[in-house]
């Protein structure tokens, strides 16, 4: 195309390319595009310096290999970068149209169209044969940045956004969405509204036509509470350099439904050194979304928008009663002395005759600012909370003595050390405590199935269940804390076969715990086990990297240095809990 048919092209919209403009930037991208056309005098370019080749690669192997890789994507899908480079082209993925070097310097000999994830692999593994550079861009927009130029001249330009932009979710519950490397600001922008979600808002560049995934894995700002994009991000699929693939956070446990509400899932935050980094391909990437602070608003339903909006401003716990009983610090045998789980109605009686009164779960949260600041947003909770038949505010300042367990939270909500909570380990004799903490999202549904599976797995083996929910931004922890007898065998025993039957239990479902007991982490890092355990091999491989004679806390969430690694070290029950393998294998030489 010549400058001046190019100039008076018409600029795309979104509906026609990928890269378009959405409809009600046409007239001012028209306007943006002339401006540029008016304002050039430098004339079309010739190619002086072709082919382009990389370094190491002989030319005739170079196009054999581009011939394969026509035969493995479609011919359709590899381009030779053999004409002259666009000057003016917006948005080229050559080479960078902003260039500061010589025009031809940081140039593609070729560029590929994947259209997946497996196809994003293909060429990993393609270029891994044959020795080839590849550099993958999102939309190659990071104008002013190098654009969509590759470091190495010569090498393929991986273009991912041409046929992998697809939204595969937008969440208006969680405000999340999970993206392909070629959706871009605007295409975000255009879904969200044109499925009516108004309250939801998305955090963009001053220039939106980039995509969310390229700005946000090179760190990328924008200018809304939300501008850290790579803070806002939760979970990524990513092609590590030698061809496999991995989910990060909760993407690594099959079937979860909290990949793009907690970001962090189980073992070693993995993400970091996928940001401006050459360390792998993101293929997927799940992203929040900010709600509309103008006030859209519709027990765990009414919590979810509250706390999104910052209205619920604190990591707030949904604790059950017999916690604020068991909390007072006497023994279970203060209320029963029967046999098996302390009744519903034993600790509601229990409950009745404290501050608390009679109820069965009791929401403990905290206002923060200046007094009718305070009063604004209580009034607010106040109101959706009274929603819930039989829910009661009860008001501290009138009602909660001193030395009420309250007061330990207020102190804690504010910053202020305490030691109280854990007088419930004296509910047994020689009380010791281990959790069972999945992860979900903040969904009635999910709280219910979540407790359910507990409060099964504690009557079948006789434990008294102590729940409590810890509400996260867009997640929550169930917190269950097993009280035992640390001096009976017996009871030992069955907190393991409960945790372990809740952890398999849980995955089952989808639920991956966020942290757990050192005995119990080869199982819950087994249960992140997505595509034969990627994760789990990519940790070993940064493990026998970083620390070669394995001496550092090996076993730790489940890694084994390679030392260790097949001599019968995972603690499963099926080991019959036994702590020690079979021996350690020799130091590797230095
Ligand atoms: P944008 O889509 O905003 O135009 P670019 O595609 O230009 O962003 O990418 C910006 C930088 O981030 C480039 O240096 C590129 O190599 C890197 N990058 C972009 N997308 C990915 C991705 N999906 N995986 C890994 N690195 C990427």
């Amino acid at each position: 195309m010549s400058f001046s048919e190019e100039a008076t092209s018409s600029v795309p919209l979104l509906s026609e390319k990928h890269s378009g403009i959405p409809d009600f930037l046409l007239e001012k991208a028209k306007e943006a595009k002339a401006e540029v056309f008016n304002t050039r005098t430098k004339p079309q370019s010739q190619r002086n310096r072709l082919p382009v080749i990389p370094q190491g690669v002989e030319e005739s192997a170079f196009f054999k290999a581009i011939d394969e890789l026509r035969e493995q994507l479609g011919s359709d899908h590899v381009e030779v970068n053999d004409k002259p480079l666009k000057d003016g082209c917006v948005n080229p993925n050559t080479h960078d149209m902003m260039y500061v070097l010589d025009e031809e310097e940081l140039v593609a000999s070729a560029v590929v169209y994947p259209s997946s994830t497996e196809e994003v692999q293909k060429v990993v593994l393609w270029a891994n044969k044959h020795g080839i550079p590849i550099f993958p861009i999102s939309m190659g927009r990071n104008l002013g940045y190098g654009g969509a130029a590759p470091r190495v001249r010569g090498s393929v330009v991986i273009d991912l956004g041409k046929r992998m932009n697809k939204i595969l979710d937008i969440s208006p519950e969680d405000y999340t969405c999970l993206l392909e490397p070629g959706v871009s600001f605007f295409a975000l922008y255009d879904a969200i509204k044109a499925k009516g979600y108004d309250h939801l808002w998305i955090d963009v560049p001053d220039v939106g036509g980039g995509s969310v995934i390229g700005n946000t894995v090179d760190r990328g700002v924008g200018y809304t509470p939300y501008g850290d994009h790579w803070a806002c991000h939760s979970g990524l699929e990513v092609v590590l350099p030698t061809g496999e693939i991995i989910r990060t956070g909760m993407g690594a446990l099959p079937n979860n439904n909290t990949w793009q509400t907690f970001p962090y899932g189980f073992g070693p935050y993995s993400d970091g050194i996928f940001s401006q980094s050459n360390f792998g391909i993101v293929t997927k990437m799940g992203m929040t979304l900010m709600p509309n602070p103008g006030g859209y608003e519709a027990f765990i339903e009414i919590i979810r928008p509250l706390r999104i909006s910052n209205i619920l401003e604190n990591v707030a716990q949904l604790r059950h009663v017999i916690q604020t009983i068991a909390v007072r610090g006497q023994p279970r045998s203060t209320y029963y002395t029967g046999s098996g789980p302390i009744p519903l109605d034993v600790v509601r009686r229990a409950a009745a005759a404290t501050p608390v009164g009679d109820c069965a779960w009791a929401y403990y949260g905290t206002a923060y600012g200046p007094p009718h600041i305070r009063q604004h947003k209580l009034a607010i909770i106040d109101a959706e909370f009274k929603r819930v038949a039989g829910a009661r505010r009860v008001d501290a300042e009138v009602d909660m003595p001193a030395d009420e367990y309250f007061w330990a939270r207020d102190r804690v909500a504010a910053g202020v050390p305490d030691i109280h909570e854990l007088r419930w380990v004296n509910w047994v004799p020689n009380g010791a405590h281990v959790a069972f903490s999945p992860v979900s999202p903040i969904r009635g549904a999910d709280a219910e199935r979540l407790f359910q599976l507990a409060r099964r797995r504690h009557d079948e083996f006789g434990i008294d269940l102590f729940p409590a929910f810890c509400v996260g931004l867009r997640e929550m922890h169930l917190i269950v804390e097993i009280v035992f007898d640390r001096a009976d065998p017996e009871r030992r025993a069955a907190a393991m076969a409960c945790l372990r039957a809740m952890i398999d239990d849980a995955a089952a479902c989808g639920y991956g715990e966020y942290r757990t007991h050192l005995v119990l982490m080869d199982q819950v890092a087994g249960t992140y086990n997505w595509n034969d355990g990627a994760l789990m091999k990519f940790n070993e491989k940064l493990k026998d990297a970083l620390d070669p004679n394995g001496i550092l806390a090996p076993g730790r969430c489940g890694i084994w240095p390679r030392r260790y690694r097949n001599r019968g070290w995972e603690m499963t029950k099926a080991s019959g809990e036994r702590s020690e393998g079979n021996g350690v294998g020799p130091l590797p030489p230095p």
